[in-house]
C-alpha cells in the first residue's frame, strides 16, 4: 500500500519561490565587485532569477547543459544559480583560487557552454581562453559602463539580462534531476566532480535549518563569508531563503575590516567562513578595539578551529562558536558541534574540549569509524580509525566514474579522514587518512600536535608530518612558523608540549620556516611539505 500524499517534486527554484512569497521584502545586499554596495529583496531576486532563466533558454541553454561561474558571493552570483536551476540547468561553480591550468582542465571536463565571471577573475580566463574547448559564451557580471575592454570576446551581464523579461514560468522535472557539480581540490591527481541533485540541495538544506545544527531563522541576516565555490557554499544560498533569512554578501574582500564594517552596519547575526578569515577579523578587532555588537553566531569549518579562536569568540565578543564538519561531497555539512543537554552545563576548559569536537551529525547523515579492514571501533572518544558516511546529499560517485567505486558494501562514502566518536555520538577528527603518522603500528594525530603548538604564543601557524625512521617507520617532525617579531626555538616548542601529550606522540625535532604552503582553499598543503623534507635526518636516527 503506499501513501497518499502529493508528489511535490523537491527542486530548488521552490526554495526562491517561499522566500519571495513569505519573505518577499527580506534583503540580500551585495558588497559589488565595483565597490559600491546594493540591496535586493527575494522578491526582486527572483524576477531576476527568471529573467535570467529566460534568457539563458533563448540563447539555446537547455535541461542538462552545465555553465560556469567564476565568482564571488553577490546577489548576480545567486540569480544565475537559481535562473540555471530553474530550467533544470547546472551551475557549475569554479574556485578561482586553482591553478589556470586546472581550471581549464575543470571548465574543459565539465563541458561548460556559458561562463559568467566577475570582473577579477577576467585576467585568468583571457590566459585560458585558447584551451577552452567548450565555453560558447562569456559573460561578465557587470554593467557595460564597467566592462574593460578585453583582449577577448565578452557580454556584459546587465545588457545581456536587459534583452528579456521575467515573463516565464520555471520548468518543471524530476527532484532527481543534477543541479549543481562542485570539483574537490585535489591535492593529488585531477579534481573529481561532485554532482548534486535537487533533492539533495533541497534535502541537506533542510537538515542544516534544524536547530541543533545551523538554526537560522527569518529574524537572522546571514553574512556567507564562505564563497558560493567553496564545498556548494555550505548550502548558505538555499537554507537562507528557505528560512526566510535575510543575506549579506561580501563581494571580494574579506579583509578583517570589509568583513567587520559588514557585521556592524548591516546587524548581520550570523556569519560562516573557514578560521584563516576569522584569524583576520579578529586581529582587526584586537588591532582597533572594535566590538561585535550584533553577530550572534559564527560558524567555524572546512578545518578544524583552533580551541583560542573559539575562547575569544566567546569570551571577548559574546558571539557562540558553531563548529563545523563537512565535505564537498556531503554536500557539505556532515556535523555541528551544538551542546547536547548532557554538555550543555560544562564551563571553561571542559566546554572547550567538547566544542574542539567537530560535533554530531543531522539526520540525514550516518556516521561510523572502522579500522583498515572495514570493522567498526567503539564509540569511546579515543579509539580512532576511517571516518564513513551515509545519507541522501552524500555522493554516490563522481562526474563520469571518475574515481571508480567509493562506497563500501554497506554504502558508506570513506571520507578521508580519521576520526574518533564518543559515547554521545561527538565526532572529533584526528587527521586525514593520508596525512596520520604511523609510528611503531600506532597512529599519531597531526592535528592534535598542530593544535597544540598553535597555542603557543610566538607560534603562527604548524604543520605536523611524518618522516621516514627505520626502526618506528615514522617519527613526526613539527614544522612552525613564529608570529612577526618573535623568535622562537626547537627547545621552546618542545618544553611546550611537554605533558599535553603521550611522550611517543612527542615531535622528534621542529623546524622553524618562514612561510607553509597552502592549497587553493587555504589549507595546508601537507604533501609539499613532505616531499621537501622527504631526505630530513631526524636528530633520532
Ligand atoms: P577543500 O579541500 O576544497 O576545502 P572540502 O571542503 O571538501 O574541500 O574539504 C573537506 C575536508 O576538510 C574534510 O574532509 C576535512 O579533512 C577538512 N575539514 C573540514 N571541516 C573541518 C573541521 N571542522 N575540522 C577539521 N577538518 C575539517
Amino acid at each position: 500500500m503506499l501513501g497518499l500524499m502529493q508528489n511535490w517534486p523537491l527542486t530548488c527554484n521552490k526554495i526562491l519561490d517561499h522566500a519571495a512569497t513569505y519573505h518577499g521584502n527580506r534583503e540580500v545586499v551585495s558588497r559589488l565587485v565595483e565597490g559600491p554596495i546594493t540591496r535586493i529583496s527575494y522578491k526582486d531576486l527572483r524576477g531576476r532569477a527568471l529573467q535570467v532563466a529566460k534568457r539563458l533558454e533563448h540563447d539555446g541553454i537547455v535541461f542538462g547543459d552545465r555553465c560556469a561561474t567564476l565568482a564571488w558571493n553577490t546577489a548576480r552570483h545567486m540569480e544565475v544559480w537559481y535562473g540555471l536551476l530553474g530550467i533544470g540547468a547546472i551551475y557549475h561553480t569554479v574556485n578561482p583560487r586553482l591553478f589556470p591550468d586546472q581550471i581549464a582542465w575543470i571548465l574543459n571536463h565539465a563541458e561548460d557552454r556559458f561562463l559568467f565571471v566577475d570582473l577579477t577573475f577576467l585576467p585568468i580566463v583571457e590566459k585560458i581562453r585558447d584551451q577552452l574547448t567548450t565555453i560558447e559564451k562569456i559573460i561578465v557580471l557587470t554593467d557595460a559602463e564597467h566592462l574593460p575592454e578585453a583582449g577577448l570576446s565578452v557580454i556584459a551581464y546587465e545588457e545581456w539580462l536587459a534583452e528579456t523579461d521575467s515573463d516565464f514560468a520555471w520548468k518543471a522535472f524530476d527532484e532527481n534531476t543534477a543541479a549543481g557539480i562542485c570539483y574537490t581540490s585535489g591535492t593529488t591527481g585531477n579534481p573529481k566532480g561532485v554532482v548534486y541533485s535537487h533533492r539533495s540541495n533541497v534535502l541537506h538544506a533542510m537538515a542544516a535549518l534544524q536547530v541543533d545544527m545551523l538554526g537560522l531563522s527569518s529574524r537572522d541576516r546571514v553574512l556567507p563569508v564562505v564563497p558560493l565555490f567553496h564545498a556548494n557554499g555550505w548550502s548558505l544560498a538555499f537554507s537562507a531563503p528557505m528560512a526566510g533569512a535575510g543575506l549579506v554578501m561580501p563581494g571580494a574582500r574579506m579583509d578583517g575590516e570589509a568583513i567587520w564594517e559588514l557585521l556592524d552596519t548591516e546587524k548581520v547575526t550570523f556569519t560562516a567562513a573557514v578560521p584563516t578569515v576569522w584569524l583576520m577579523l579578529l586581529d582587526y578587532l584586537e588591532r582597533t578595539g572594535k566590538a561585535l555588537p550584533y553577530l550572534e553566531r559564527v560558524v567555524i569549518g572546512g578545518s578544524a578551529c583552533p580551541r583560542a579562536m573559539t575562547e575569544k569568540f566567546e569570551t571577548n565578543y559574546d558571539v557562540r562558536v558553531i563548529h563545523a564538519w563537512g565535505m564537498t561531497e556531503m554536500s557539505p555539512l556532515g556535523s555541528v558541534c551544538t551542546l547536547k543537554p548532557e554538555y550543555a552545563d560544562l564551563e571553561g576548559e571542559a566546554r572547550l574540549d567538547i566544542q574542539e569536537k567537530q560535533g554530531h551529525p543531522p539526520f540525514t547523515i550516518e556516521m561510523k569509524v572502522t579500522d583498515d579492514d572495514g570493522v567498526e571501533r567503539p564509540w569511546d572518544g579515543k579509539t580512532f580509525g576511517r571516518l564513513k558516511v551515509r545519507g541522501p546529499a552524500v555522493t554516490s560517485s563522481y562526474f563520469k566514474g571518475e574515481g571508480g567505486e567509493v562506497l563500501d558494501e554497506d554504502g558508506f562514502f570513506d571520507t578521508g579522514d580519521v576520526a574518533h566518536i564518543d559515547a554521545h555520538g561527538y565526532m572529533q577528527i584526528t587527521d586525514r587518512a593520508k596525512d596520520v603518522i604511523k609510528s611503531g603500528g600506532e597512529w599519531i594525530s597531526t592535528i592534535d600536535l598542530e593544535n597544540i603548538a598553535v597555542g603557543h604564543p610566538e607560534v603562527a601557524e604548524a604543520a605536523a608530518i611524518g618522516v621516514a625512521h627505520p626502526k618506528w617507520d615514522e617519527r613526526p617532525l613539527l614544522v612552525i612558523v613564529p608570529r612577526e617579531g618573535t623568535n622562537p626555538t626547537r627547545e621552546d616548542l618542545l618544553a611546550f608540549m611537554q605533558g599535553k601529550i603521550a611522550k611517543w606522540w612527542m615531535p622528534d625535532d621542529v623546524v622553524i620556516v618562514s612561510e607553509i604552503p597552502h592549497t587553493a582553499t587555504g589549507k595546508i598543503k601537507k604533501t609539499a611539505l613532505r616531499e621537501s623534507f622527504s631526505n630530513y635526518q631526524l636528530p633520532t636516527i
